[in-house]
C-alpha cells in the first residue's frame, strides 16, 4: 500500500511562517499532502482558519502546536503536540505565559545587535512579527537580511543569532514537565521535534528521550526537513528502542526559507509505527 503523505510540522504567519494558514493548506494540497498538522510556535491562533481551509479542499488536518522548552544547561528543545484540543484552558494559558517572555527577550537581542552595528532591530523584527508576543529570531533574521547584513536568513543564524553568537540571548522557556502536562492534558500526542538540531552529547540526548518518555511523551520526528540520512537512521533506531511513534515533519516556514517544501520528505524507514496511525 502507498504510504500516506503526512506532514505533521509547519508554520504560518501566526508564528514565524511566511504563509497565512489558508495559503499553507492550499500549498500542502497542491503538493499532494494528505494529512497536515499546523504547529505554530507556542500559539494556536491559526488552527481555526487552517481547519476551515482544509475542509474546503478535502485535506486531512491535525490541530498542532510546537512548544519551546528549556532543557539542561541552557538548551532550547521543541516539543510538538499533535491532536490537541485547541480550546483546552490549561494549554491556552500555558502558551500565553511562554509568549509573554518574547517581547523582553527581543529588546535584549536588539541591544546586543546594536553593539555589533545592527541598529533598529527591535522595531525591524516587530514589523515582520506584527505582534510583540510572537517576535522570534526568524523575524530578526528577515530584518537583518533586509538591511543587507546577510544574504539569507540561514547565514544570519550562523553569524548573529545561533547560540554563542553576538545577538543570542539566553532565555527561559517552559519546563519539560509543563509542556508534557499541557499537551497530554489537552488530549494530544507529544513528539520530540527535529531531534538532530540539539547540541547534546549522545548521553544527554538519551537523558532527554528518557525524561520525555517518563512524562508521557510518545513520538519523535524521525524525518525532519533539517535531518541528514545518517540522522534519520539513528532516530529510527531510537524510535524502535524507546517504543516511540515516528513522525514525518517538514518544519516548513515558507518558500525560500525552508529546508524542504511541504509533503516532500521521503517515506518513513521500515519497522516504525507512524504517529498518524494514533491520531
Ligand atoms: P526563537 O523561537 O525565537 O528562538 O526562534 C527559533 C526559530 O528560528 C526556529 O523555529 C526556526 O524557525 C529559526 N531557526 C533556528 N535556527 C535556525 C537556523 N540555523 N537556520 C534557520 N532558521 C533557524
Ligand atoms: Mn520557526
Ligand atoms: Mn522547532
Ligand atoms: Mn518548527
Amino acid at each position: 500500500m502507498k504510504p500516506l503523505n503526512a506532514d505533521l510540522h509547519c508554520h504560518s504567519t501566526v508564528s514565524d511562517g511566511l504563509l497565512a494558514p489558508a495559503d499553507l493548506i492550499r500549498r500542502a494540497d497542491a503538493n499532494g499532502v494528505e494529512l497536515l498538522a499546523l504547529t505554530d510556535h507556542d500559539e494556536l491562533g491559526g488552527l481555526v482558519e487552517a481547519r476551515a481551509a482544509a475542509d474546503e479542499v478535502g485535506l486531512g488536518f491535525v490541530d498542532g502546536v510546537e512548544v519551546s522548552i528549556s532543557w539542561g544547561d541552557d538548551q532550547t528543545v521543541h516539543i510538538v503536540g499533535l491532536g490537541i484540543d485547541p480550546t483546552n484552558p490549561a494549554l491556552g494559558e500555558g502558551l500565553r505565559q511562554i509568549r509573554s517572555g518574547r517581547d523582553a527577550r527581543a529588546g535584549l537581542m536588539a541591544e546586543e545587535l546594536d553593539k555589533v552595528g545592527i541598529h533598529g532591530a527591535y522595531e525591524g523584527a516587530l514589523r515582520y512579527a506584527g505582534n510583540p508576543a510572537l517576535v522570534s529570531r526568524s523575524h530578526f533574521a528577515r530584518f537583518i537580511v533586509e538591511q543587507g547584513h546577510a544574504k539569507d536568513t540561514k547565514s544570519v543564524f550562523d553569524y548573529w543569532l545561533a547560540k554563542g553568537k553576538p545577538g543570542y540571548v539566553s532565555h527561559t522557556w517552559a519546563t519539560i514537565e509543563d509542556a508534557l502536562n499541557w499537551i497530554v492534558g489537552a488530549g494530544g500526542i507529544a513528539v520530540i521535534a527535529h531531534p538532530g538540531r540539539y547540541r547534546l552529547s549522545r548521553t544527554e540526548r538519551r537523558e532527554l528521550f528518557g525524561a520525555f518518555k517518563d512524562l508521557g511523551g510518545r513520538g519523535i520526528e524521525v524525518l525532519s526537513g533539517s535531518q541528514k540520512d545518517e540522522e534519520v537512521s539513528e532516530f529510527a533506531r531510537i524510535a524502535r528502542e524507546f517504543g516511540f511513534l515516528a513522525s514525518r515533519a517538514s518544519d516548513f516556514h515558507g518558500p525560500g526559507e525552508s529546508w524542504i517544501d511541504l509533503g516532500r520528505l521521503p517515506d518513513l524507514p521500515d519497522n516504525l509505527v507512524p504517529v498518524w496511525s494514533q491520531l
